[in-house]
């Protein structure tokens, strides 16, 4: 008969990390499904200075990568693999991945969120032609270029920040008056020479298609009504993120912007009653917080409440 295994672990960010860490300690031997972007958004993300213990600040793919390590030291194994889809009714819960069928007594989904888009035909025509979700990932590529940062908000202000190491100059473009992003953050962008801020701005069409090659920007001043072209060489999109939860919809209760909803923390529930076994942390149940040592504290709880689950049936 195939494997049962105790803990299935969906996302290896964060939240899915920590879970595996305390899931591993507590002898679980969790699997961990790595998901489509492996290590989540700590992979490609640059200094962490506020994740507690690294005074210093600490690379995001270094955290990871520790956390990975820790994790493995106690038995935590890992696979390249992600969900296709789930059975989380059945009793061991019944998943299908990429790699083939597994079944779990338990389920960690710590599938987390991933970068949103505009949605402008012209923008998903030039992705990876000049138009981009990751800074630390392609801002490489525009050294002595002038390019676009699109947002309002701390990814935003990140991206900007960063990519004046290579740009020649970053305009931050924002469709509102006033900013979401922390002060701080803001405070930097302000200060940055090589940043200009436009507010009451967005983009109707990134311009290039023909060439397939970003060439600019069609904006349109939302006050105003007036449309002009900002001449860039490159788009960074730094306007938020989607839950990765989709794929249980009509399993489990989403709120209205697609988060898992929980009670008492990581419980799952489906209208309105706890789903069995079935806990979920980090950014695909937080629309608040989104901080990596939230991720982490979530993934904490999922666990432990994954260990009692078990203990409860006497595994
Ligand atoms: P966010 O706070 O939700 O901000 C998203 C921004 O994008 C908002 O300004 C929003 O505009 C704008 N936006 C959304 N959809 C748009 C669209 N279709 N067109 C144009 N603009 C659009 O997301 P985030 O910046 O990714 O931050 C998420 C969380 O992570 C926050 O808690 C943040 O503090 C945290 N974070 C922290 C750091 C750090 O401390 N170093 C770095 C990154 C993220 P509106 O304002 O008009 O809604």
């Amino acid at each position: 008969m195939a494997e049962i295994h105790d803990t299935v672990i969906l996302g290896s960010g964060c939240a899915g990390l920590t879970a595996a860490i305390y899931t591993a300690r507590a002898g679980l031997k969790p699997l961990v499904l790595e998901g489509h972007e492996p290590g989540g958004q700590l992979s490609i993300t640059t200094l962490v200075e506020n994740f507690p213990g690294w005074p210093d600040g600490i690379q995001g793919p270094e955290l990871i990568a520790n956390m990975k390590k820790q994790a493995a030291r106690f038995g935590a194994t890992y696979q390249l693999a992600h969900l296709v889809s789930a059975d989380l009714g059945a009793h061991p819960i019944h998943l299908r991945t990429t790699e083939g069928e597994l079944s779990a007594r338990t389920l960690i989904v710590a599938s987390g969120a991933s970068a949103r888009w505009l949605g402008l035909p012209s923008e998903q025509a030039l992705i990876g032609h000049g138009v981009s979700s990751c800074a630390t990932c392609d801002g490489f590529f525009f050294r002595g270029k002038e390019i676009a940062v699109v947002g309002g908000g701390d990814s935003a202000m990140e991206e900007a920040l960063f990519l004046t190491r290579f740009a020649s100059k970053v305009t931050l473009l924002h469709r509102r008056e006033t900013f979401r992003a922390s002060k701080i953050m803001l405070d930097r962008a302000i200060a940055d020479p090589s940043i200009e801020l436009r507010t009451n701005t967005v983009v109707e069409e990134v311009l290039g298609v023909e060439e397939k090659e970003v060439r600019g920007l069609r904006l349109r001043d939302v006050a105003s009504g007036e449309r002009s072209e900002l001449a860039v060489s490159g788009l960074f999109l730094g306007i938020g993120h989607e839950p990765n939860a989709k794929m249980f919809a009509g399993q489990l209760d989403l709120n209205e912007d697609g988060y898992i909803q929980t009670t008492g923390n990581v419980q799952t529930t489906h209208n309105g009653a706890v789903v069995a076994g079935v806990f979920a942390c980090g950014d695909v149940q937080d629309r608040r917080y989104r901080q990596a040592v939230t991720a982490a504290g979530t993934g904490c709880m999922a666990a432990l409440e994954a260990e009692k689950f078990l203990e409860a049936r006497g595994r």
